[in-house]
């Protein structure tokens, strides 16, 4: 039987083998593994595909979700609005700035953040707005920059699943006041390790991002703040730079296998089909279907060699690290979601002739339940 994986990391390496080795030896050659020139380059190179004037190289993409708060100021005693349904990476970012994540509940169109239920979240002590490019799907974000504006709010993207994803003819990463991109492996613009970066156009903001993630220091030894170690490795760098030339590529064919999903299962009234919001092109990191036989579906396509995967099983508020603080009946959606969707595969692992045999197996599988 022929199977199809829900992902395949090093399926890149592979491809693009010579580039990468000849990376590789560039830089254990220089010696130079940590900042360098190898990471100028790339910031240098991520900054201008997004259509941004700074991008500052960090750990990794929960690090470009804190550091952007910290660096403006967020902390102790502020909120912060985030979507009900996102990875937990989302709220705990807000919550390691030592502010406390306020959720708001999806909107079942979209699965992204309810645009219309969030002024009503905003208090005395709202400091930020971070909207989520949830499944690589970009929030429509031109009235919540108006929001921002009017409230003195800063918008900060968590745009860890939608490189390359556009708005209103805007990359992801430039529609608020900073983004933060994660390249975990997994991602659409993955690193063979742990990294990410924070983009922005206000050179204060990269200025403050960069010393919070140097231990604190514009100068060495000069400590101005208490800051931490957080930045993205020469070699990791190094490997992302020849990656991102293929990223359009690689999203075009994200978007083909995705037309091809949409338009085979489209007549089925049992399944719920992902969309993207009007005025905005998706780059579909996943691609979830929602059915309410969930599981029994998911149990029959991995039987046919269909490997699916669940984003997400259990909502941040009813996890152990957030059950505390939120009413388990607070986000009825985001809860439907929770346990209706089911991933299926997608990624340049596959081609679109594997898309129409998966979306075949999907449709008899769904009229068999
Ligand atoms: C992956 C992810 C993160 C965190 O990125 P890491 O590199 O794993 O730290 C944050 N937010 C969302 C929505 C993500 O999918």
């Amino acid at each position: 039987m022929k199977t199809f994986r829900f992902l395949d990391v090093a399926s890149t390496y592979f491809t693009l083998r010579s580039d990468l080795d000849a990376a590789y030896a560039r830089v254990m050659n220089a010696g130079w593994f940590v900042g360098g020139p190898e990471l100028d380059a790339f910031e240098a190179d991520f900054a201008r595909y997004c259509g941004a004037r700074f991008c500052v190289g960090v750990g990794n993409g929960l690090d470009a979700l804190v550091l952007p708060l910290r660096a403006f100021g967020v902390g102790a005693g502020d909120e912060v609005i985030v979507p009900a349904n996102t990875f937990i990476a989302t709220w705990l970012a807000v919550a390691m700035a030592g502010a406390r994540p306020v959720p708001v509940d999806a909107d079942p169109a979209t699965m992204n953040i309810d645009l219309a239920r969030i002024e009503a979240a905003i208090t005395p002590r709202t400091r930020a707005i971070m909207p989520v490019h949830l499944y690589g799907a970009p929030v429509v974000c031109g009235g919540l920059r108006a929001l921002a504006g009017e409230h003195g709010l800063k918008l900060v993207e968590d745009a860890a699943q939608a490189h390359g994803g556009m708005e209103g003819g805007r990359r992801v990463g430039t529609l608020g006041d900073a983004a933060g991109f994660s390249f975990y492996p997994g991602k659409n613009l993955g690193a063979f390790g742990d990294g990410g970066a924070v983009v922005t156009d206000d050179p204060a903001l990269a200025d403050a991002v960069r010393m919070l993630g140097n231990y604190g220091a514009r100068v060495k030894y000069h400590h101005d703040s208490a800051g931490g170690n957080s930045r993205l490795d020469s070699l990791q760098a190094a490997f992302l730079a020849v990656k991102l030339k293929h990223i359009d590529a690689w999203n075009r064919q994200r978007q083909a296998i995705a037309d091809v999903y949409l338009r085979r299962l489209a007549g089925n009234a049992d399944l719920r089909l992902p969309m993207a919001a009007p005025g905005t092109q998706a780059v579909w990191h996943l691609f979830v279907i929602r059915h309410l036989a969930r599981d029994a579906l998911r149990d029959k396509l991995a039987a046919r060699g269909v490997e699916t995967a669940l984003h997400y099983p259990i909502a941040n508020h009813r996890s152990g690290a957030f059950a505390a603080t939120h009413g388990r009946d607070d986000f009825p959606v985001t809860d439907a979601i929770c346990a209706s969707c089911l991933s299926l595969p997608i990624g340049p692992h596959l081609s679109v002739e594997d898309a129409d045999e998966i979306a075949g197996i999907v449709h008899e599988t769904v009229c068999e339940l």
